[in-house]
């Protein structure tokens, strides 16, 4: 399968990790739009927000848990912002379930546009 972030997860493509444990792999964005940029993927191949059901959900909760961490330790106690692009419309460019953490400055309270 020629996934990107499968090809991350099995180290045949170099990142700058900040976060791995059995499930989950969190790494900078190799093109950061905030001070903050991390991409926090499931190990497991999802593509996208779309295919979460009951039986692969506990990765998604687990995600949030490492993210809630990751915020921590990269210091981040004013706050971030989580996105998570799905599909076409969505603007979902790499087809593997991932979460963009950002921060390090003030966003605005719009969402989009
Ligand atoms: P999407 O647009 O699918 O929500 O986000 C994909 C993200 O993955 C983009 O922010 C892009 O910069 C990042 N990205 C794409 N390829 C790579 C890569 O090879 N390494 C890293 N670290 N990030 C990548
Ligand atoms: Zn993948």
């Amino acid at each position: 399968m020629d996934c990107i972030f499968c090809k991350i997860i099995k180290g045949e493509i170099p990142s700058n990790k900040v976060y791995e444990d059995d499930t989950v792999l969190a790494f900078h964005d190799i093109a950061p739009q905030m001070p903050v940029h991390v991409i926090v993927i499931p190990k497991q191949h999802i593509e996208c927000a779309a295919d979460i059901k009951e039986d692969n959900s506990a990765v998604v909760a687990h995600i949030f848990e490492v993210i809630a961490k990751i915020g921590k330790d990269l210091g981040l106690a004013n706050g971030y912002r989580i996105i998570n692009n799905c599909g076409e419309d969505g603007g979902q460019t790499v087809k593997h379930l991932h979460f963009h953490l950002l921060g390090g400055e003030k966003l605005g309270e719009k969402l989009v546009k």
